[in-house]
């Protein structure tokens, strides 16, 4: 099939981006990489009467470090989550998810922006933002705001984005010396939709846990925090029985539904293998 008519426009500012969106009455979607939106289009899933082209805004491009912080633009490939050194260093979580993220066509056009806006439980970015407690900034009719990553995701596909406005960056706090990592997703081959993905961010203080997230894609409707899990490591040190407790504590975080993949209980079993997997290298890396 192919997409419905629409009209077109390509903005070189934010502002005009806005005023295009309140323009088209609302009927208008903004277009960043296309990987998503191109497809449900062509399914007829989706037809806005015009089309928003936001690639050429400059403001939404571009990674750097502000005061602490590492600015991610909404317009970075997931191709570049790959190869750029600052996200490599500061948002490690993003590089190591970013060769899971569907195959290299759609990672040399797909954003990272247009990822987190589109907040597909099963992508890996979205999730990561809750790991690495990044802060989204968007951009409105009504100005300028940031939103933890935890208050971002509401339900299936539903953020804090209001009609009309602009996902502009992510700000990741930066790597500290104490920081250990750990991404892993299982899925029945390369480059699918992960049956169930996680990753790890900690913070160790003389091999205590001073603090930890743990994010989850493909368990539930939204990117999910295994806040249970997190507290059953806080304060102690990682060690095999600290793994296994929060193993045992991962059925309070997770409550994932059948579906025609996989039933709930092989789904939170792959969780609670993953969460082991993770937490292992933490502990051989501390
Ligand atoms: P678009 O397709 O351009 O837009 C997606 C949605 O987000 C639209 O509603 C658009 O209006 C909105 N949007 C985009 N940018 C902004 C912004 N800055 N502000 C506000 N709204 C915005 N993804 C994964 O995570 N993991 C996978 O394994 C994976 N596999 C895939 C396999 C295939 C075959 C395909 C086609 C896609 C796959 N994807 C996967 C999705 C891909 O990563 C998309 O690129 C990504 O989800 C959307 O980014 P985009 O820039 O292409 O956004």
């Amino acid at each position: 099939m192919k997409a419905p008519a629409f009209a077109y426009r390509r903005p070189d500012t934010v502002a005009a981006a806005l005023d295009a969106f309140a323009a088209a009455g609302g009927d208008a979607s903004y277009i960043a990489g296309g990987q998503s939106l191109v497809p449900a289009l062509a399914l007829r899933l989706q037809s806005p009467a015009m089309l928003i082209d936001i690639s050429r805004i400059e403001e939404l491009h571009g990674v750097r470090l502000e005061a602490g912080r590492l600015r991610i633009g909404a317009l970075t490939r997931h191709a570049e989550a790959l190869t750029d050194p600052l996200i490599a260093r500061h948002a490690p979580l993003l590089h190591e998810a970013a060769p899971h993220v569907a195959h290299p066509a759609i990672r040399n056009r797909g954003t990272i922006g247009g990822s987190v806006a589109l907040a597909d439980p099963a992508s890996e970015f979205p999730a990561m933002t809750l790991a690495m407690a990044a802060e989204i900034e968007i951009a409105g009719p009504e100005g300028r705001r940031r939103v933890p990553a935890d208050a971002f995701f509401l339900d299936l596909y539903q953020t804090a984005l209001k009609p009309g406005e602009l996902l502009v960056a992510l700000h990741v706090p930066a790597i500290g010396p104490g920081h250990r990592w750990a991404f892993d997703e299982l899925a029945r081959r390369r480059g699918d939709y992960a049956l169930v993905g996680a990753g790890i961010l900690a913070e160790l203080q003389d091999d205590v846990v001073a603090g930890i997230r743990i994010a989850f894609l493909s368990v539930g409707p939204t990117p999910l925090r295994a806040m249970a899990v997190e507290a059953a490591l806080t304060g102690g040190p990682l060690d095999a029985a600290a793994i296994a407790r929060a193993q045992a504590a991962l059925d309070q975080d997770l409550d994932p539904l059948d579906d025609d993949q996989v039933p709930a209980a092989m789904r939170l079993h792959l969780a609670r293998v993953l969460l082991g997997r993770l937490l292992g290298r933490l502990m051989e890396a501390a």
